[in-house]
């Protein structure tokens, strides 16, 4: 058994594929459902709103959207890009296009490199921006 510091509390825990703690698992999960609820009930939330209304990282919200778990509506002002190319999306991480194309050639997108790191932050401080103002 492989024991590991939890990324969030750092306590030691049994390692079973996962980063974090299951304690912290559970509270994720449920701050999870209090999110879910809240986009169901603020459709027009920004993802910022949504951030600091369940106190919880932009990052992790984007996280689950990447998953597919959660979705914004689509009055919503909310969007990710798309990781191929950058058009704006509501769950995911591909748009519709894209995911077709992929799923043409899934074997060369296991080889392809991720897009470079620091220009994908750069607009999404862009946008951050024009959300807050
Ligand atoms: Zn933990
Ligand atoms: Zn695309």
């Amino acid at each position: 058994m492989e024991v590991r510091n939890c990324k969030n509390c750092g306590k030691m825990f049994n390692y079973i594929g996962k980063p974090i703690c299951p304690g912290c698992e559970k509270a994720l999960e449920e701050k999870f459902q209090v999110v879910k609820q809240f986009i169901k009930d603020n459709p027009n939330a920004s993802i910022n709103e949504v951030a600091e209304e369940n106190e919880v990282s932009v990052n992790q919200i984007k996280r689950w959207v990447r998953e597919e778990r959660l979705m914004f509506s689509e009055s919503s002002m909310v969007g990710l890009e798309c990781e191929s190319c950058g058009t704006m999306i509501r769950t995911g991480r591909f748009c519709e296009a894209c995911k077709q194309k992929l799923g043409n050639s899934l074997n060369s997108l296991i080889e392809k490199p991720k897009p470079a790191e620091p220009e994908r932050k750069k607009k999404e401080a862009a946008r951050m921006r024009f959300l807050d103002n």
